[in-house]
């Protein structure tokens, strides 16, 4: 038995990408299907209870917000709220035998600029601290609102940041570079690549720059490069943008694995299969039935594209 649907748009994943995405195209008068492959939306920003009995919602994977524009809060009206954190990190080590550390207290400066001479021996690491992300939040402030324009070119943005030193450190040449020559000491070269290296498998001197690219993402957001804590976890943002979205008219279905997109350049078919180990029931007339290896498939189709206009924009 199969079964099809139209919708204008046919979203793969319900993380908070494509919750977003349907919340947006839905407000526009799009029809939107999402099919995400869990029992649940969210993705890797999710909450979990933790504590039996204690009502406290807690991120299970991905946990500080920076890169959330203000503005999608507000024209999504999600009911979303997030705090600051003082201690962004704290880093152990052992000098001469003993053990020490560093400190990066944003609400405290005097506390880190103390923790930096306490490790380094003198303020000049901290003083080059200071300067090194002062260069960075003034790119921050100019290029976290092109994230939510259309995406400007090459030339534009290096025109919009006026600063060509940055240019060079952060968007052309590797970030090894400009660490090594602002910082001396390991430990600190070694905190502020954190940033550039999590998750890129990448060397502080790849030609590709991705570490580049990793580290932009974390200075940038919000204009300030602060990452926020989500009151309620991940999960209270993901859910409140599932709310906008279904509020919105988007259908989201769970329990919707995707296995195949086919397209002709204009229109999509997209075949889905319910979740392995459970018997959902699919979209229109297919009934429950079997797990996953006999699941019959099921699809949705996406309507012709209507031509575009103006300019894409991320
Ligand atoms: C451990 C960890 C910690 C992180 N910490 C942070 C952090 O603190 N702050 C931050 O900003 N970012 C963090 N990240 C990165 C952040 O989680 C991701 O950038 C973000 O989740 C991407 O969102 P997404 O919607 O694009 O994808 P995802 O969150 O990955 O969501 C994709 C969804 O698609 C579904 N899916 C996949 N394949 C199919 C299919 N075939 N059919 C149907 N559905 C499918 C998945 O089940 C999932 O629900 C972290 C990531 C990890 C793993």
């Amino acid at each position: 038995m199969s079964h099809s649907d139209a919708y204008d748009v046919v979203i793969v994943g319900g993380g908070h990408n494509g919750l977003v995405a349907a919340a947006y195209l839905a407000r526009a008068g799009r029809s939107v299907l999402v099919l995400e492959r869990l029992g649940h939306t969210g993705g890797a920003a999710v909450s979990t209870r933790p504590f039996p009995g204690v009502d406290a919602r807690l991120s299970r994977y991905s946990y500080l917000v920076s890169l959330l524009p203000r503005r999608i809060v507000d024209d999504l009206g999600l009911r979303f709220a997030v705090r600051k954190r003082a201690v962004s990190s704290y880093t152990p080590d052992v000098r001469g035998g003993r053990p020490t550390g560093l400190l990066v207290d944003t609400a405290a400066t005097g506390r880190t600029r103390a923790a930096f001479e306490r490790l380094t021996g003198s303020e000049r690491e901290y003083v080059s601290w200071e300067r090194f992300y002062g260069m960075t939040r003034r790119v921050a402030e100019r290029v976290f609102p092109t994230l939510t324009e259309p995406l400007p070119t090459r030339e534009e943005l290096r025109a919009r940041i006026g600063d060509d030193a940055a240019w060079q450190a952060l968007f052309e040449r590797p970030l090894g570079e400009a660490i090594e020559a602002a910082f001396d000491d390991d430990l600190v070269r070694g905190v502020v690549l954190t940033d550039a290296l999590i998750g890129t498998f990448a060397r502080a001197h790849d030609p590709s720059l991705r570490q580049n690219r990793c580290f932009l993402y974390h200075v940038i957001g919000g204009g300030t490069g602060d990452w926020d804590v989500p009151v309620g976890g991940m999960g209270a943002l993901t859910d409140a943008l599932a709310d906008a979205a279904r509020a919105a008219g988007a259908r989201i279905a769970t329990g919707r694995e995707v296995t195949s997109i086919a397209t002709d350049g204009t229109s999509a078919e997209v075949r889905y299969e319910g979740e392995a180990g459970r018997a959902p029931r699919p979209p229109g007339t297919c009934s429950s039935g079997p797990p996953r290896a006999s699941w019959p498939d099921c699809w949705a189709r996406s309507r012709p594209r209507r031509p575009p206009k103006g300019r894409s924009s991320r």
